[in-house]
């Protein structure tokens, strides 16, 4: 019958045979090693020998071992994109501080320009340390490519800019972090794109608002600071029915909690200032193209220009030659090379953080002076269910809190010892913010609800310290309260 093997159409001489018969059929090497997709869903590997081929099925054999890439996802942020420099064994990622890049020939430089040679230009398109970064979260979030930029900010924006235009509908959460609230509302609305706003969780809305000039979906994993999950899935099966794709920013899940592949997203971007990076050290974005989406079938003039020449990878083209090359949005090298660094312990890291975060979130449960505390992890949490199949039981390290009023968080805040007050998320060290007056200052009181922020909600970024250490934070800043 005939399947297809790694994009190619094979014919095998045999019916009703099993993953693993197939394994051994074309004769791969410790099958155990091997990560299997059929039909575009890993395969968990003890159900190899029960689930039958069909005639027509996709098979992806991946990750073998020796050949390049690897299994497991703490091995594959350590090991993919860079090996060691040839000349030197150096292990780490160089810093490529690079301007420009010299060509002995013009023929060359010309051919590179053109797209008929590969190689490097000019920083602000591409560099080669920025290139390691793209493919090791690339790797990690399975994806076909990925493009870094700035900020977390400016791969939100580069999206937006390549798939619309003025005259143009988006499909987004209204539950969202303030920056993407605030572009969506100050800067979109100028170039006259409508922004259609749902309750993140209201799968119905999503297909209320679709029509002729809907370009996305956008949305969160997690929504900052609200916490409420969305079904992915059941958003991407409306958002590819109607062939447009959905864009989710993943920054609080990053690729160990949710595997956006898997779900049907077509763009994954993160903002790598936090957990991928982890200590607070960087400013940088990404987005990865899953390869769900074909983008042949875009209805964006801008990306079909480029798929006209690349192909699947025209929206990956867009962005790059057209949104970050015109815009200059690009991410330093130096910032590359700390992404890089913190992306190797991110698997550890995200384990900490979420065991962390749901002990503290449980020890202010039942705290008196507490009158709310928000955490997915806790089991009688709304989004408890979804959070734990859609991130493989995990539940995130952020949570929020409520103490009654503006005063009494502040009190908190201003008490606390060892966590620090400052606007971020996602670093090793534990953070808190009070978001009414700092992150959503500039939004109206009818966008904080909507975006789950009120006077007295004080968000905490669950960090790496000792356990004990936290909490004995809390419990005495709690005294003064
Ligand atoms: N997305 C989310 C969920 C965020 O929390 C943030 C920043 O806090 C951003 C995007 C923007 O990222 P950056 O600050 O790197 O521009």
């Amino acid at each position: 019958m005939k399947i297809i093997i790694n994009g190619k159409e094979e014919i095998i001489d045999r019916q009703n045979f099993s993953i693993l018969e197939l394994l051994i059929i074309k004769d791969v090497k410790m099958p155990e090693m091997v990560s299997v997709e059929l039909n575009g869903e890993i395969i968990n590997k003890d159900k190899y020998d029960e689930i039958i081929i069909k005639e027509g099925d996709k098979i992806e054999f991946l990750y073998f071992m020796g050949g390049g890439e690897y299994i497991g996802f703490a091995t594959k942020a350590i090991h993919s994109g860079y090996e060691k420099d040839k000349e030197t064994g150096a292990t780490f990622v160089p810093i490529y501080s690079s301007a420009s890049y010299e060509y002995e020939k013009a023929e060359d430089l010309a051919d590179v320009f053109d797209g008929r040679k590969y190689g490097y230009i000019y920083s602000r398109i591409a560099n080669p340390t920025v290139n390691i970064f793209e493919q090791k979260i690339n790797t990690l979030e399975n994806g076909i490519g990925a493009v870094a930029t700035s900020s977390g900010m400016s791969a939100i924006a580069a999206i937006i800019f390549a798939l619309t235009e003025s005259g143009d509908e988006i499909i987004s959460s209204k539950n969202l972090f303030g920056g993407t609230l605030l572009f969506f509302n100050e800067i979109m609305k100028t170039y006259n794109v409508k922004v259609n706003f749902v309750d993140a969780c209201d799968i119905q809305a999503y297909k209320k608002f679709i029509n002729k000039k809907t370009k996305l979906i956008f949305i969160e994993t997690i929504a900052n600071p609200k916490l409420n999950i969305p079904d992915v899935k059941k958003i991407a099966e409306i958002a590819n029915q109607n062939e447009i794709p959905l864009i989710i920013d993943s920054t609080i899940t990053t690729p160990y909690l949710f595997k956006a592949k898997k779900h049907g997203v077509s763009i994954v971007v993160h903002s790598a200032t936090k957990y991928l990076t982890g200590n607070g050290t960087a400013i940088g974005g990404v987005l990865i193209d899953t390869g769900n989406f074909l983008w042949q079938k875009s209805k964006s003039p801008k990306v079909i220009k480029y798929t006209n020449k690349f192909g699947n990878f025209g929206f990956l083209a867009c962005i790059r030659k057209n949104i970050i090359q015109n815009s200059g949005a690009c991410l330093s090298p130096f910032n590359a090379f700390l992404h890089c660094i913190g992306l190797e312990t991110l698997a550890l890291r995200m384990e900490k953080h979420c065991e962390n975060a749901k002990k503290l979130a449980e020890y202010l449960k039942q705290h008196t002076k507490i009158i709310n505390v928000n955490y997915p992890g806790l089991s009688d949490n709304e989004y408890y269910e979804i959070s734990a199949k859609q991130f493989n039981n995990k539940f995130g390290g952020i949570l929020t809190i409520r103490l009654g009023n503006k005063e009494k968080s502040f009190r908190l805040i201003n008490n606390l010892k060892l966590a620090k007050n400052l606007a971020n998320i996602g670093d090793v060290r534990t953070l808190v913010i009070h978001p009414a007056s700092t992150i959503f200052h500039e939004c109206s009181k009818e966008e904080m609800e909507e975006a789950g922020v009120y006077d007295d909600l004080i968000r905490i970024s669950v960090g790496l310290e000792d356990f004990e250490d936290i909490i004995n934070d809390f419990e005495q800043a709690l005294k003064e309260v």
